[in-house]
């Protein structure tokens, strides 16, 4: 048996293209794009391609996109005064700061400088807190996008038993909520829990967002389960999961690849969020 590939470039496209339409009636009702701005300090290279495509993907829906690139030893008051500027700015409608920040500042202080209502990432605690109390706000991008693709493949997930390893604040914890908020029956594991592969063989759904190459091993996996690999490690091989794919893919129903799975419906749900941010912020109804 081998499993379906989750191909979740192919899906991003299609929601890429679907909010570029969207964006488009915006600009026609509203008289403007909406803007995201996304802050980059210092050098790290991963996170310069990830403002990069950030930066190229919003411009291809049709959305204005603010960047500012600050050197690493900017300090921590200009890089806070900024935001209070985007915070006020009415073209700004998503604002963005790339983590990790250089060593020495404080990512807490700035995530929670970040208007609520502007926090595209929904890294800000009140957005945390509204995801885990059903109130509307802004959900982290990674885990919506795991949902994303589970609802595609599976169609209604009310009642599976989902295990989602990692318990991060942008990944594993919203995760967890999502699935609940779809009524499955959420375990979370993380680098305490006892006899992983026990618990990985009783879920439907497995959710791993570790980032350990290839930890989660295919004779774990419960035959048919749904395999959302979000773990990007670079090896000497190239970049993997942190599942490992070809055992994966004879137990299972369904994987997404690395890469090409969970990576591009990260940046669709930023520019989803973006727009939705857009929208309310017009008064205007939001897409769905
Ligand atoms: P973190 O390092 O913040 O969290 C990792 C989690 O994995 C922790 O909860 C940790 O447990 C748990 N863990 C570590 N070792 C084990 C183990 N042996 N068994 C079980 N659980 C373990 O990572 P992130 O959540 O930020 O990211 C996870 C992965 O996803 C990384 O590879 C990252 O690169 C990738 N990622 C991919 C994105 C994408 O767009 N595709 C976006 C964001 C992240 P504990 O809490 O006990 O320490």
């Amino acid at each position: 048996m081998s499993a379906q590939i989750i191909d979740g470039k192919a899906f991003a496209a299609q929601v890429r293209a679907r909010i570029g339409e969207q964006v488009a009636t915006f600009h026609a009702t509203a008289g403007r794009a909406p803007g995201l701005a996304v802050v980059l300090v210092g050098e790290d290279p991963a996170s310069a391609v990830y403002v990069r495509a950030k930066g190229k993907a919003t411009r291809e829906a049709g959305m204005e996109s603010i960047e500012h690139r600050l050197p690493a030893d900017v300090g921590q008051e200009p890089l806070l005064a900024l935001i209070d500027t985007l915070n006020a700015d009415p073209a700004v409608d998503g604002i963005l700061v790339q983590l990790p920040l250089p060593a020495g500042m404080d990512e807490r202080a700035v995530t929670t400088r970040i208007d609520p209502d502007k926090d595209v990432d929904g890294f800000h605690p009140v957005n945390a807190g509204r995801l885990a109390t059903g109130i509307e706000g802004f959900v982290p991008c990674t885990p919506y996008g795991c949902l994303m693709l589970l609802k595609d493949t599976l169609g209604d997930l009310s009642g599976l038993d989902a295990v989602v390893i990692g318990r991060s604040n942008i990944v594993g914890k919203p995760m967890a909520q999502l699935l609940i908020g779809e009524s499955c029956t959420v375990t979370v594991a993380h680098s305490r829990t006892r006899d992983l592969a026990s618990v990985v063989a009783r879920a439907d759904i497995v959710v791993a967002a570790v980032g350990r190459p290839e930890m989660v091993r295919g004779e774990w996996l419960k035959p048919g389960a749904t395999v959302i690999d979000v773990g990007i490690n670079r090896t000497d091989t190239g970049l993997v999961g942190d599942v490992d794919f070809a055992g994966a893919m004879s137990v299972a129903a369904a994987v997404t690849p690395v890469p090409g799975g969970v990576g591009p419906m990260t940046i669709a749900c930023l520019l989803r969020n973006t727009l939705i941010s857009a929208q309310r912020r017009a008064g205007l109804a939001q897409d769905d």
